[in-house]
């Protein structure tokens, strides 16, 4: 595409019948690039013209989405601008006057046939006269009338020229009998007077293009571009069905602990494909970058397992101070910060510091609240031995684990209790119970880490010991020594083995 003539105005028209899901946020998003890429303006406007589809509080839903995802508009329902009511149903004499018109003009007329019912075709045919006279006293739908012999022409920005004829388009109803608009209509009277240049907008809107073009036809306004957007299939390559799409929603992801960001990322990857390889891109990256040139015809696969491998690299990127900011919600929720503890704060200070520790086990947010709570769990509730597998249990309550468990006991007891308490100290410790008891590698070590965690697996020892200082680190070592003692371990019992004897 070359670079646009006129100041670019795009839209997204969502109507208010449900949460905001992938396909609707894709949408939103290509509109967003489009428009920011090329410095115009970004549109949204509610159809909601369709009473009875509409459902109470969709539209705050979708809008709250759409913020949530940083997609900012220039003009909406809640931010006015110079071409309201951004709302359909205000703007239902604006409709009403635009359909006059054409009936005026003889490129519309009234249609007596029951609703639902196809034109018979004596209404297109009536007198302009008896026409008007019938109007006044039955109830009526406008229809365009749509010459059979015509031919919309437009070219889509993806897919080239498309050519459809007139008696494929057929005489589209422009206002109902209730007097509302019909979906067509009043997207074709929004557009123009909102001085849209391009209208991007999936792939099954495609057959709406032709009937909207006889609508401009009959005005005599010149079309926006138009550029369709491709299909979005499920990870099996398959097309969406209606319960796969509607379970896809923007708030889903949100609660699960995506990233707006990384949301906004796999969605840009949905029909649109930079140039290079690189796969990972910033919001700001996306609009730098963004251009029709890379939008396929082919359909987009949806796979939630890139979105996983996305948000955990753009957690990547984010500070630790910045995820640690992402991630208060959940530390609030589990207890590890008040809601009056401050950045300044100590309890803040030690949650970026345990944020440090578990970053790299993260793929969304709310996986930090089981990979952290060993940190903040109890000393004497981190250790589960009905959770531990055998192999930990043999390594633990074994003897040499208890070996192990009891010289780092003696040597925290034996440390100057003023020296500071650093991760270099606590491995010098670590060496120091090492040539106290011959123990090395992971007879050493998973007692120790056991003891300290809960947990087979996790951050460097060292660090793990340093967040938690040596009184927490001794209560935990004593809690062990406690328990292995209470447990009467039967040195017959090894891996495998079932749960031990309790004596
Ligand atoms: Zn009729």
């Amino acid at each position: 595409m070359r670079e646009p003539a006129e100041p670019v105005r795009v839209r997204y028209a969502p109507s208010p019948t449900g949460p905001l899901h992938i396909g609707g946020a894709r949408t939103a998003l290509f509109n967003f690039l489009f428009a920011r890429h090329y410095g115009g303006a970004f549109v949204v406007r509610i159809e909601d013209t369709d009473r009875r589809r509409n459902v109470p509080g969709a539209e705050a839903e979708q809008l709250a989405g759409l913020r949530w995802l940083g997609l900012a508009w220039d003009e909406g329902p809640d931010v006015g601008g110079p071409y309201g009511p951004y709302r359909s149903s205000e703007r239902l004499a604006l409709y009403r006057s635009a359909a006059e018109a054409l009936v005026d003009a003889g490129a519309a007329y009234p249609c007596f046939c029951p609703e639902g019912e196809a034109c018979a075709g004596g209404c297109r045919t009536l007198p302009p006269a008896e026409a008007r006279a019938r109007m006044a006293e039955t109830p009526h739908a406008i229809r365009l009338r749509v010459p059979e012999a015509a031919e919309f022409v437009f070219h889509d920005l993806v897919r080239g020229p498309l050519r459809f004829r007139g008696d494929a388009v057929g005489d589209v109803v422009l206002l109902k009998r209730d007097g509302t608009p019909t979906y067509q209509f009043a997207v074709v009277v929004d557009d123009h007077h909102m001085r849209i240049t391009h209208v991007l907008r999936g792939e099954e809107h495609l057959p709406n293009t032709p009937k909207q073009l006889a609508i401009y036809a009959a005005f005599g306004w010149a079309p926006p571009a138009f550029l369709h957007l491709p299909l979005i299939l499920n990870a099996e390559r398959k097309k969406m069905s209606k319960r796969d799409a509607a379970a896809e929603t923007i708030a889903r992801y949100r609660d699960l602990g995506a990233l707006p960001e990384a949301v906004v990322n796999v969605l840009a990857l949905l029909g649109w494909s930079p140039k290079g390889t690189e796969e990972v891109f910033t919001p700001d990256e996306l609009v730098r970058r963004f251009s029709p040139s890379g939008i396929g015809k082919s359909p987009a696969v949806f796979d939630p397992g890139r979105l996983r491998w996305l948000n955990q690299a753009h957690l990547k990127r984010l500070s630790d101070g910045e995820l640690a900011r992402r991630l208060r919600p959940y530390a609030e929720a589990a207890g590890w910060l008040a809601p009056d503890e401050g950045e300044g704060s100590d309890g803040w200070a030690r949650f970026v510091a345990a944020v440090r520790l578990v970053r790299e086990e993260l793929a969304f947010l709310g996986d930090v609240v089981p990979a952290a709570a060993f940190l903040y769990r109890p000393d004497e509730a981190v250790l589960d031995a009905a959770a531990l597998s055998p192999a930990a249990r043999a390594a633990l309550f074994g003897p040499e684990g208890r070996r192990a468990v009891a010289a780092a006991l003696q040597a925290l007891q034996a440390r100057d209790p003023a020296a500071p308490w650093t991760p270099e100290a606590a491995a010098a410790l670590l060496a120091a119970v090492k040539a106290a008891t011959g123990l090395g590698g992971r007879a050493l070590f998973l007692p120790l880490r056991l003891a300290a965690t809960g947990r087979e697996h996790g951050p460097a020892l060292p660090d793990v010991l340093a967040w938690l200082g040596p009184v927490r680190f001794r209560r935990r070592l004593e809690r062990a020594l406690a328990l292995a003692a209470q447990m009467a371990y039967n040195g017959a019992e090894r891996a495998g083995e079932g749960k031990p004897s309790r004596g």
